[in-house]
């Protein structure tokens, strides 16, 4: 049997990073199993979900390149193929209404807690055979196992058994006629055949309840993983405070969703000691057995270094186009691009600053540092013109690296003397990647006039 696996995300919000780890799980089993992997919109609570909640979700699966079978589903849509199997429980009779009050209810969990017992319903109307009262609505509860137990295999956390006395007859149709919860995931789990289910462990408490509905409708039961959450390095429970959560903030900050994937799959999953995973390697050694027991921690140092390597691995043309989507044009012929990227390369983490290091060296100081200024003098100024005067127009990286290095030596001067002004008639500041690549890049030219700008000011501050 193939394996089908989905993603089912209530749009409350914008898709954050816990949930595109659970996609990326239930991606990886059904691909690398060549089966189907399925997204379902879990939108019946209308009030809390919202169509723009809905795009934002489609919106980073299509950023991360986590392609779904099939059309997706809409709980919202499927109302009617609900009420139809609540109608097909009541007439069973596995399910019946119940008139009990809210009022009622209340008073029974009041008199259960003072009596020091769980709260839970009484099953009043389970066999009620009287006069329904008649101005309650009521809902409809399907009839949970009075005795023994609830038991499945979870593929994470081994054998999970709850006892029948801690399931009650659970709601499945509200007083409006609207389904549960708990009534329509195992519905449509069933009807999308969806063979395998990994989810987050805060679900594991409503899978004993999906299993007495998949029961009562004589549904196959799938394969169970919870998967225990994402922590913060503190040990408690992932904020906005610990790094974006938002998948399509990831991008904004210039990650790479390769990166974001890779970072993903190694919090809670693992291969020995191995740390990165191209897609086709995932796909290939994804196994849900492996999925970690514990609960793993948000690291931003490793998001940041995985992205690095993504970055430095990224064709130079690729990574220009890229760049556009963060308003940075590089109009740089091919071999001045080649020397500027790999240089911004070994230094930058994200593609925003990566941007921000092309702009350092392509706009022209607009300001100086103050304390580097401060050491200028004429003769510096001088040397810097005499050098750049000496290089060739089409000298190399390498050729002005060798020149800037005679120069110095047949001048007699300090490196720092002659390094420090030249950085700062080019760049303004201090910092940034070597001196031969970033006058490689901006050629002889406007280095020249870089230099002639400085003496300009110089000489106006005199
Ligand atoms: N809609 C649920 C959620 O967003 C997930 C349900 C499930 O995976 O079974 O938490």
């Amino acid at each position: 049997m193939s394996v089908i696996t989905r993603f089912a995300p209530s749009p409350t919000g914008y898709l954050h990073i816990g949930g595109l780890r659970t996609a990326l799980f239930n991606y990886l089993y059904a691909k690398s199993k060549g089966g189907k992997f399925l997204l379902r919109i879990e939108d019946t609570d209308l009030q809390r979900n919202s169509q723009e909640a809905t795009e934002a979700i489609i919106k980073a699966f299509e950023w991360t390149n986590l392609s779904y079978d099939d059309a997706v589903v809409y709980q919202s849509q499927r109302f009617d193929l609900y009420a139809k199997y609540i109608q097909q429980l009541l007439d069973e009779g596995k399910a019946y209404y119940c008139y009990m009050s809210k009022e009622e209810l209340d008073a029974l969990r009041e008199e259960q807690i003072a009596n020091k017992l769980p709260p839970r319903y009484d099953n009043r109307y389970r066999d009620f055979q009287g006069t329904p009262p008649k101005d309650v609505k009521p809902v409809v509860r399907i009839k949970a196992p009075l005795e023994g137990s609830v038991k499945f295999e979870d593929g994470v956390k081994g054998c999970i058994e709850i006892s029948a006395k801690e399931i009650d007859d659970f709601i499945i149709a509200r007083s409006d006629g609207t389904p549960t919860y708990n009534f329509v995931v195992a519905i449509d789990d069933a009807l999308m055949g969806v063979t395998d289910v990994i989810r987050g462990d805060d679900h594991t408490t409503n899978t004993p309840k999906q299993i007495i509905v998949y029961e009562a409708l004589g549904f196959k039961i799938p394969k169970f993983f919870h998967i225990p959450m994402i922590l913060n390095p503190q040990g408690k429970k992932l904020s906005k405070r610990d790094g974006a959560t938002d998948v399509m903030e990831y991008k904004t900050m210039g990650y790479l969703p390769q990166a974001l994937l890779n970072f993903l799959v190694r919090l809670g999953w693992s291969y020995k000691d191995q740390e990165i995973f191209s897609m086709e390697e995932m796909l290939k050694l994804f196994s849900p057995e492996n999925l970690n027991k514990s609960a793993s921690c948000y690291n931003q140092s490793k998001l940041d270094w995985l992205n690095n390597h993504y970055i430095r691995q990224m064709p130079n043309t690729t990574l220009q186009a890229m760049l556009q989507d963060y308003g940075v044009l590089v109009p740089l012929e091919s071999t001045k691009l080649e020397v500027l990227f790999e240089a911004l390369k070994e230094r930058n983490y994200t593609l925003l600053a990566f941007s921000a290091g092309v702009q350092e060296v392509l706009n022209a100081p607009k300001e100086y540092n103050a304390d580097m200024f401060a050491k200028i003098t004429q003769e510096k100024i001088e040397h810097l013109k005499d050098f750049i005067g000496s290089l060739e127009a089409n000298a190399s990286v390498s050729e002005i690296e060798q020149t800037s290095k005679a120069y110095i030596k047949t001048n007699g001067l300090k490196a720092g003397d002659f390094l420090q002004p030249l950085r700062l008639a080019i760049l303004g500041k201090g910092g940034g990647i070597g001196m031969a690549e970033t006058i490689f890049a901006l050629g002889i030219e406007e280095c020249k006039s870089r230099i002639s700008t400085l003496e300009t000011i110089y000489n106006q501050n005199k």
